[in-house]
This record gives structure tokens, sequence and C-alpha cells, in this order.
């Protein structure tokens, strides 16, 4: 049978506490029906400045090269890595979960020599290890890792670690797709040389932009490359000469952009620095601890030892039926969680407090909810 039927057309509206995406607040949903303008117009230019801006704020960094990819989270990660990779570079890259796997196979493809750091799914990696295998290492170039692991909730701390890399002349790049917006991450200051995000996770926008920043080193980095990047579309070269109009020739067409898209985001970024910054980051903090209690409460049990605040993972009780449990959730409640990934398929549940969904109206619906089918 098909799902859809005529009267379908408009999707039923749901409550996603899964990985990713997140609610859409109305204002974003209306940002996007705003009329289409031309990608070298002026007006249109303002708005993508602006986003720039916001996005320098929210990341916490005055990179000038701080722009949103046009793609998905993954379009981000690709990005940093053909631009600052060349055949033959050795990177190290962090692996305890789905992305950190990734990671390790798009820098391959960039024909970097990759040499992972691995822990058991769920954990994170101390300053030691990665030293370790640094000075095992001497010739690394990047080293990569996952502050927010959603496939495991794990929170990976990053205070310490770019003094490390930095002391080798390496560059220290982090993935903050399910951080951003979300979870303390200061690119300054934690001395971060090259970060990708995603709109859909905690800065509650559709998918579809992948906000990026390099530093000083990044830069050094890509203006020392012997080879050109290898991907057009992601080139950074070129596409700086739009996004900042650098390069000298003023902005300069590379691909359109998606125009309709960056007004969601602009509109998702104001939200995020009118509610504050910190303030948003404590909401994710509170609704953490209150679903967090709940859940221990009713006997279920974190998986990860340092859990985000972003993403729940909880192993999924003796007895219970994983896919049943879901399906009820969201046919009867309209509630989206996730399932386990790789080593943790049918072992874990993955609650998602991102953005605008870490409320405490869904923390106690998600909580009701799960109570009565599991006691059913
Ligand atoms: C979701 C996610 C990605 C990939 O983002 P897409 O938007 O799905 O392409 C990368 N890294 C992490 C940690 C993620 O949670």
């Amino acid at each position: 049978m098909d799902i859809l039927d005529a009267s379908a057309f408009i999707p039923t509206e749901r409550i996603l506490l899964g990985p990713g995406p997140s609610p859409v607040p109305q204002r974003v949903l209306r940002a996007l029906a705003a009329p289409t303008l031309g990608h070298l117009d002026p007006l249109y230019l303002a708005i993508m400045d602006r986003t720039c801006t916001m996005l320098r704020e929210v990341f916490r960094t005055n990179n000038p090269l701080t722009f949103p990819v046009s793609g998905t989270g993954m379009a981000g990660m690709e990005c940093v890595a053909v631009n600052l990779l060349e055949p033959g570079d050795e990177v190290i890259v962090g692996v305890n979960g789905v992305f950190g796997t990734r990671m390790v196979d798009v820098m391959a493809r960039c024909g970097a020599t990759v040499h992972p750091l691995e822990t058991t799914w769920g954990d994170t990696f101390t300053v030691d290890q990665l030293g370790d295998l640094l000075d095992a290492r001497p010739r690394v170039k990047l080293v990569g890792i996952v502050q927010a692991e959603t496939s495991t909730g794990a929170h990976q701390p990053l205070a310490g670690l770019a003094d490390l890399v930095h002391e080798r002349g390496a560059l220290l790049v982090v993935d903050a797709v399910t951080s951003l917006g979300g979870q303390e991450l200061r690119v300054d200051d934690w001395g971060i040389d090259a970060v990708y995000s995603g709109t859909q996770k905690c800065l509650s926008c559709p998918p579809g932009l992948a906000p990026v920043s390099f530093g000083p080193r990044a830069l050094a980095a890509m203006d020392a490359r012997k080879t050109k990047v290898q991907s057009w579309y992601l080139d950074v070269s070129m596409l700086r000469k739009y996004y900042t109009g650098g390069g000298g020739g003023g902005r300069v067409y590379h691909h359109t952009a998606p125009i309709n898209m960056t007004y969601a985001l602009h509109e998702a970024l104001a939200m995020v620095l009118e509610e504050g910054l910190d303030a948003r980051i404590e909401r994710h903090a509170q609704m953490h601890r209150r679903l967090r209690a709940g859940l221990e409460a009713m006997g279920l049990r974190y998986l990860p030892r340092h859990s985000l605040h972003t993403l729940n993972c909880i192993g999924i009780p003796a007895g219970a039926d994983d896919a049943g449990v879901r399906r009820r959730l969201l046919e009867e409640y309209g509630i989206e969680i996730g399932a386990g990934l790789g080593p943790m398929a049918g072992k874990a549940w993955r609650i998602g407090l991102m953005g605008h969904g870490a409320s405490v109206r869904n923390v106690d619906l998600v909580l009701a909810a799960l109570e009565k089918i599991l006691r059913a």
C-alpha cells in the first residue's frame, strides 16, 4: 500500500526527537517561503553576509572564512577534508562511532593515509591517548575528531586538544554537526582550525546547508597546496570569492546559492541569538537532565559514559520490542526517536533534544508515551 494517499501531500506534523532533523519553528518555515531573489542581488548578498556574521557568533569565532556550504552536514565534512588534504598526507581520526568511521572513509578518498584512533563505541578519547598516537606518527598533518557522536550519544571534550595537535604542527578538525547551537563549542578559544556542522540538528532549520569555518592555520594549509582540490563543487579557493567577496574580483558566480535555505538559516540563527547562545546551551542541559531523571526513574540506562545533552542514547530494556516500540511512538503519539546504529543496532534507542525540540513539553511527552508503551 502506498503510504501517501491523495490528501497527504502536506505531511503531518511529527515531534522530531530522533538524531535529526529536529523540529523546525514556524518562523523558520515562513522565512523559507519568502520570494526567491537572484544570488547576486545586493539584497540577497546582504542577507548572506548577515548569515555569515551570525554563524561566526554561534561558532564563537572571528574567522572571516565562515559560511554555509550547499549541502547537508556530510558536505561540510567533505568540504573540510578535500580542501585540507592532498594525496599522501597522513591524518589521525578518532573513531568511536558512525561519524568517525565516515571521516576515515572521506579522508582516505582524498588520498590521505588515515591512522584511526579507536575506542569502544560510546567511549571518548583522552588527551594522553591522542598524544601517544601523535608521538608515534610524527608526519601527521591533521587530527579529525567528532565532538558530538550522534550515533552513540558520546560527548568528546575538546579543551586541551589543540595545544597538543599544534605542538606537532598539525591541524585540529572538529565535527560539530550535533553540537553547534546546543552544546558548548568555542572555535577560537579551543584552537579549532576547521569545523563543520549542519542546519537540521541544534539550529532547528531544515536540512540543506552545512556551516563551516576555517581558521588561519587551515588557510595556510590550503594556500600551500601543490595540487588542485579534486572536488570542483567544494573547492574553497573558488567558493570564498563568492561567499566573502575575497580574491579581488568581487562576488563571482560559482554555483547558485540555495537562496531560500539561506533565508531559513538566517531566521534560525536570529532565533539562536535572540534566545542567547548561553541560555540556549543551558536549556539543552536542563532538558537533558529532565529527560535523564525520568528515563532513569523508569529503570532505563544511558549507554555512553559522557552523554551529550543533545542526543540521549539509552539501552533497550530486556523484553522490549525495538522496532515495535518506535513504531507505536510514531503512529500513536507522532513522536520520532532513533534506532541504534552499527554495533548498537537493536540494543539502543536515541532520543534527540535538539534546538526547538528541547522543551519541557516534548520531554514530558516522550517520557509519558514511553512509559505507557513499555508497561503494556
Ligand atoms: C548528522 C551528522 C552528520 C551528517 O550530516 P547530514 O546532514 O546527515 O549529512 C555528520 N556528523 C554528525 C556527528 C552527525 O550527527
